[in-house]
């Protein structure tokens, strides 16, 4: 069969789950054709292809793509369209890949659920009651319900893994610095990475060597040479040792998770792992300081919306003071401006250095915790979330409790490490389990392997 084949069955099954889903917020079916005729044209010009030419794909809507709306999940920038490209979709663009659609946020990757996003709620294709996670949900939901085959995400606090593990599918958050986050709409620009999303690690390890590697567009971009992540999948895990995180197995853990989770350690053990114990102590102040330093640089990064550069303009306003106040107060969502108020307070003059200074030691002293443990270790695991997915609704009212599910995944972000949530079992309700595994910087080698020998 054709691309131009392969993309139309492909957009038929999108848009015959989209009802149930709605995990995209915009089809883009020209694009897509556009993208499968090009490949098949080089292929009947005898030129060679890569692995992702003709690759249906799905985007999360905050990655800028030239000519598309590119909403963010937000109403401040329903209207807004891009007149550049990012580097990763122009990169997956080269290597022929299909893109279908732009997938469902929460407002701004703020948010645990995708609920918040400001046009629509994500449906989890294993209970459609049930949330798909967040921020990425819609990416998440689209792979596990084979709207695409791959997706890309972006992971601030675990906004990757965590709807990979509620939606039963493989999520990376490479190391920050190796995917060039340039037409990324930040968030917090010291946290934010994309990553991909996939049904299995091979498919993950394809899709992030086409998205990595330097980009002088991105100025905490790495220069170092990417490695085909292929080669590391290999069968076993003879020489490898791994730690499993004590503090993640304490208080509010999910008796399913543990479970499922103790019994992929033991497989990793049966594969040829050493197990050993780690201990990261300060592992548990990651959730308090990543709610100083993520709304702190988030408060700075959405100043911009102001109603003069970009997408929406409350138009009735008397004075310039009024219309970019009446244009952020309609255009964001409450989470949103939540967030805003936090940042802004942490920020404020007298208590930056009681809270956004301590929050900056405080994540340093985490990520000495991953260099201690490294030093005995080459991978470390525990759980992806707490919790399996969580029925709509259920946390809306309290956002501490929405907040906790990214207990596990935060401190990756804070100490800038690779993390990959892969698919270890069910609950009684049927609903995915994901074990997290996290690795050295740079060492998403290490990941892909124990998560390769272990599916
Ligand atoms: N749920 C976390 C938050 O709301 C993480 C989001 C993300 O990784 N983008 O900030």
């Amino acid at each position: 069969r054709s691309a131009v084949d392969i993309a139309q069955a492909a957009l038929d099954r999108l848009q015959r789950l989209e009802p149930q889903l709605h995990s995209f917020l915009t089809i883009t079916p020209d694009r897509a054709l556009a993208q499968a005729q090009a490949v098949d044209d080089r292929l009947a010009a005898g030129e060679e292809i890569g692995l992702l030419a003709g690759i249906p794909i799905g985007i999360k809507d905050n990655l800028c793509t030239q000519g598309i709306p590119t909403t963010c999940g937000s109403q401040i920038l329903a209207q807004f369209v891009p007149p550049y490209e990012s580097t990763v979709t122009t990169k997956l663009a080269a290597a022929g890949s299909v893109m279908v659609g732009k997938t469902n946020l929460d407002e701004f990757a703020m948010g645990s659920s995708t609920e918040n996003s400001g046009f629509q709620r994500s449906h989890n294709p294993w209970d459609l009651e049930a949330v798909p996670g967040g921020s990425s949900g819609g990416s998440a939901a689209a792979v596990a319900a084979d709207q695409c085959v791959v997706a890309l995400g972006s992971d601030t606090g675990g906004s990757i893994r965590q709807p990979a593990a509620f939606c039963g599918v493989v999520g990376m958050k490479p190391t920050y610095g190796l995917v060039s986050r340039y037409g990324l709409v930040a968030y917090a620009s010291s946290l934010d990475q994309i990553g991909p999303f996939g049904r299995t690690v091979e498919d993950a390890a394809i899709l992030l060597g086409a998205i990595a590697g330097h980009d002088p567009k991105d100025s905490t971009s790495l220069s170092v040479k990417i490695p085909d992540y292929t080669q590391f999948l290999l069968p076993d895990l003879k020489g490898i040792k791994v730690g499993v995180i004590t503090e993640t197995f304490g208080e509010g853990l999910d008796e399913s998770v543990a479970t499922a989770v103790q019994g992929a350690i033991e497989q990793l053990k049966a594969l040829g792992a050493e197990i050993q114990e780690i201990s990261c102590p300060r592992f548990r102040y990651g959730l308090p300081t990543y709610y100083i330093i993520a709304p702190s640089e988030a408060s700075a990064n959405l100043a911009r919306y102001d109603g003069v550069k970009y997408g929406f303009r409350q138009p009735d306003a008397e004075n310039i003071l009024s219309m970019y106040t009446q244009t952020r107060s309609q255009g964001f969502g409450a989470e949103v401006k939540r967030r805003i108020m936090l940042g802004t307070y942490a920020l404020s003059a007298g208590y930056y250095d009681a809270y956004y200074l301590k929050a900056q030691k405080v994540r340093t002293l985490i990520k000495q915790d991953f260099d201690t443990a490294f030093e005995s270790v080459d991978v470390l695991v525990c759980p992806t979330a707490p919790t399996t997915a969580f029925k709509a609704g259920s946390k809306t009212e309290d956002p501490i409790s929405m907040y906790l599910s990214d207990l596990m995944t935060i401190p990756v972000n804070l100490a800038g490490l690779p993390g990959l949530s892969l698919p270890c079992g069910f609950d009684d309700q049927r609903l995915p389990i994901g074990i997290q595994l996290v690795g050295n910087v740079l060492r998403e080698d290490q990941v892909f392997r124990v998560a390769y020998a272990y599916e």
